[in-house]
């Protein structure tokens, strides 16, 4: 390590001598200090103003000269002074760059490393089978009609020709909003218990013809359990025009099914009656699973009911001001969790509204 010699020999030449091995350790160690803590102490150990390099410089050279050589010291002690804080200043600049880098190659993130993986979300089980009963519809040319989940009971009940006293009406079946006693029955708020009051909203603001599909939720009065729940899904159909006969109601819903379940599949028709429909029918289809010979899914009968159907009443056309005499359609409905339990053998209704990702897992 460096260390400034005492000068005995005044002379020029001396003098050279002992600047230039001044200058050579001090350029040694300004290279060498390449990070601020070594920059700090390289700094202290020549600029320091008490016993630094430079002052010893001063004291033992400047100050020990004699008289006639002060002159030629003096000026060499001033050019070594400048030419220190040039390289100081160069070092610190180096340092701090240095400081940097070093910092920027620590804190490096390395962008082959495989990222955090989100887990995407998948659509649930009831919807995705709302999807596929959707796209079916669609390729056959329905659109998609949408209503408020709160209803009044004239679009729910009264202009699907629901008598006055019908038990539909009843609390024990229908979600009434509270407090709706004061305003006339037809006005009265309620949870809608199916999706055909769009269909009356759907024929009130479009003239025929009329294709559309009304997916949506649906609330009842019952108890959950594992066949019910106050809540679920259902999609409707309606489709209007003149000359809709029955047989197109048959062809829709046989094609339909055979999209949804396989060309293999059959469709049955059985009389049933609803308020809103006349002639009206439950509709099975023959079993996917066992084929029709009998299995768990359609308890062994070969046959799973799966929409109720009909020709739309001509007293539902008088609420909307369809002409009966002109127009005819049908209609049909079905319930999207009861589909999709069968679909994916799943035994509890509930399951779909738990949220326990255990059983929705199994969907991704
Ligand atoms: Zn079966």
């Amino acid at each position: 390590m460096y260390t400034v010699p005492k000068l005995e020999d005044f002379s020029p030449a001396s003098l050279d001598k002992a600047a230039s091995e001044l200058r050579e350790a001090l350029e040694n160690e300004a290279r060498s200090a390449l990070d601020p803590k070594a920059f700090e102490e390289f700094r202290n150990r020549w600029m320091a103003r008490k016993n630094g390099l430079l002052t010893q410089v001063n004291d033992m050279w400047l100050k020990a000269a004699p008289g006639p050589a002060k002159r030629d010291v003096g000026q060499l002690v001033n050019a070594l002074k400048k030419a220190a804080e040039v390289l100081v200043s160069d070092a610190e600049q180096l340092a701090s760059s240095s400081g940097l880098a070093a910092k920027l190659k620590s804190e490096t993130i390395d962008i082959s490393l495989p990222g955090i993986e989100r887990t995407l979300g998948v659509r649930h089980p009831v919807l995705r089978t709302l999807d596929e009963l959707i796209s079916v519809f669609v390729k056959m040319g329905y659109s998609i009609a949408e209503g408020p989940e709160v209803e009044s009971d004239y679009y729910n009940f009264e202009a699907l020709n629901f008598p006055p006293n019908h038990p539909a009406r009843d609390t024990q079946d229908t979600l009434f909003i509270a407090n709706q006693e004061r305003h006339p029955q037809r006005d009265r708020l309620l949870l809608r218990t199916h999706t055909s009051p769009v269909q009356i909203r759907t024929m009130e603001s479009q003239r025929p013809p009329v294709r559309v599909i009304c997916p949506g939720k649906v609330h009842r009065n019952d108890a959950p359990d594992a066949t019910h729940s106050p809540g679920f899904h259902q999609l409707e159909g309606l489709c209007v025009d003149t000359n809709i006969t029955f047989g197109d109601l048959k062809g829709t819903l046989d094609h339909a099914m055979k999209s949804l379940f396989g060309s293999a599949v059959k469709t049955s028709f059985r009389p049933s009656f609803f308020p809103f429909t006349e002639p009206s029918v439950e509709v099975s289809i023959s079993c996917p699973f066992c084929g029709g010979k009998g299995c768990r899914p359609c308890k062994q009968s070969g046959w799973i009911e799966l929409l109720g159907a009909g020709m739309v009443d001509p007293n539902v056309f008088g609420f909307v001001n369809y002409d009966p005499k002109k127009l005819s359609g049908f209609a049909f409905g079905m319930g999207v969790e009861r589909l999709t339990m069968m679909s994916y053998n799943v035994d509890d209704i509930q399951q779909f509204f738990y949220g326990d990702m255990r059983f929705l897992e199994q969907f991704a």
